[in-house]
């Protein structure tokens, strides 16, 4: 991309600014789209890289709400991206940190690490290691909160799979580096879902993180080099379903970031919720919804794949279920990725405002389409003294399914 004239097709109007959650929180030009494209020309024109600007560029949220808006369509994403590939060429953060995401990255990029890390951090919150180790301050702390959220419960009578007669087809269930440890019952309640409109599903062995971390940190060779064994392991032609809404914006954009045009990829990608959509209901049939449910939906999901509507679309399956949305208008929750543990006054922020609106939607389940939404909106509800489960909508909609006739 040619970083100067893309920036340069903002036209600083300003229209974006309503939509920022970083500057709705400082109301400063810095922490907008706008200041931030600023920022981005003046590195573009040799500019000093300031503690101060470094600050700014960190605290932008990359929700995408900016871009979605945009007349002119600025590639704000692309463009905070190359951004930070620039910043972290030249050097951030303590010889501790630089570790631990080293470390971080080195587990994303193992099968065999995701695969042991659900039985790992099951007996480590079994131990009670992680109720003990939240109350310390810091990354550690707000690290080990996120992992005591409630489990949500397993579904009461797994329906038996498959109930058509003809298969529908073969298709992978993307679990990317955290459904396998910390979003096991959404990946099994999809896969009797999809079973049940009659897919043959396989969860693969052989996948690593979807990269969207490490891109949005600013090391996109890591990431293109975790999308190039992505790719390598789903090298077939069967669709890719992800449940988490984050790693499905990122597969989508695998193709883009490779300039790979021969065998493309971003056709087979589908969200779990867009795929029930055009997939379903089939032959399936719900109970009755008896209580209300809250409904968050991730910036992914929202402005990375302009899929908000399916999610209502497809709880409109469950007869009478009325459906609460915490987040009408947009406005990101603050997980962002890892940003919930870097910035953590405004994930809080954020985070405390979508939990204050779930909290008076007057329902006991709250339901959102990306993992890292749902752990902080849990800390922050168990925060604020909530009693509210957060689930995948596909686990209500195990929950309700009627056995076969
Ligand atoms: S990013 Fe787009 S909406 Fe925002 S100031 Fe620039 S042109 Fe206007
Ligand atoms: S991506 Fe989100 S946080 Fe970043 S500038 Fe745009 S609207 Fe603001």
């Amino acid at each position: 991309m040619d970083e100067l004239s893309a920036t340069d097709r903002c036209v600083k109007c300003g229209l974006c600014l309503p939509h920022c959650p970083t500057f709705a929180l400082t109301g400063n030009e810095a922490d907008s789209p706008r200041g931030r494209i600023s920022l981005m020309q003046w590195l573009e024109a040799g500019g000093e890289v300031s503690p101060g600007l470094r600050k700014h560029i960190d605290r932008c949220l990359q929700c995408g709400a900016c871009e979605a808006m945009c007349p002119s369509r600025v590639p704000f994403g692309e463009l905070m991206d190359s951004t930070r590939a620039r910043l972290a060429k030249q050097g951030h953060g303590a010889p501790l940190s630089r570790l631990a995401a080293r470390a971080g990255a080195a587990l994303r990029g193992s099968p065999a690490a995701l695969r042991l890390a659900g039985p790992v951090l099951d007996g480590y919150r079994r131990s009670g290691l992680a109720s003990l180790l939240a109350r310390l301050p810091g990354t550690a702390g707000r690290a080990n909160r996120l992992l005591t959220r409630r489990e949500n419960r397993p579904a009461p009578s797994p329906p038996s799979a498959r109930r058509d007669s003809a298969p529908a087809g073969r298709l992978h269930l993307f679990p990317g580096c955290t459904g396998r440890a910390l979003d096991r019952q959404a990946l099994d309640d999809a896969q009797v879902l999809l079973g049940a409109l009659g897919y043959e599903v396989t969860v693969p062995r052989n996948t690593v993180c979807c990269g969207a971390i490490d891109q949005h940190r600013g090391q996109p060779g890591r990431a293109a080099a975790l999308a190039a064994r992505n790719r390598a392991a789903l090298d077939d032609n069967a669709p890719v379903v992800s449940i988490a809404s984050g790693c499905a914006a990122r597969l989508r954009d695998y193709d883009r970031l490779s300039g790979d045009e021969k065998q493309p990829f971003a056709p087979r990608v589908h969200e779990i919720m867009e795929f029930l959509a055009r997939h379903g209901p089939g032959n399936l049939r719900f109970r009755a919804g008896a209580q209300p449910v809250g409904v968050h939906l991730p910036c992914t999901q929202r402005n990375a794949l302009g899929a908000a509507h399916v999610v209502r679309e497809v709880l409109a399956w469950i007869p009478g279920l009325e459906v609460r949305p915490v987040n009408p208008e947009g406005g990101c929750c603050g997980a962002a990725g890892t940003y919930l543990l870097e910035q953590p006054e405004i994930a809080d922020s954020l985070g405390d405002a979508v939990a204050a609106r779930a909290a008076g939607a007057g329902a006991n389940v709250l339901l959102t389409t990306n993992i890292g939404c749902a752990l902080h909106l849990a800390a922050r509800l168990r925060a604020a003294g909530q009693d509210i489960i957060l689930m995948h909508p596909v686990s209500l909609l195990r929950r309700m399914l009627l056995p076969e006739r």
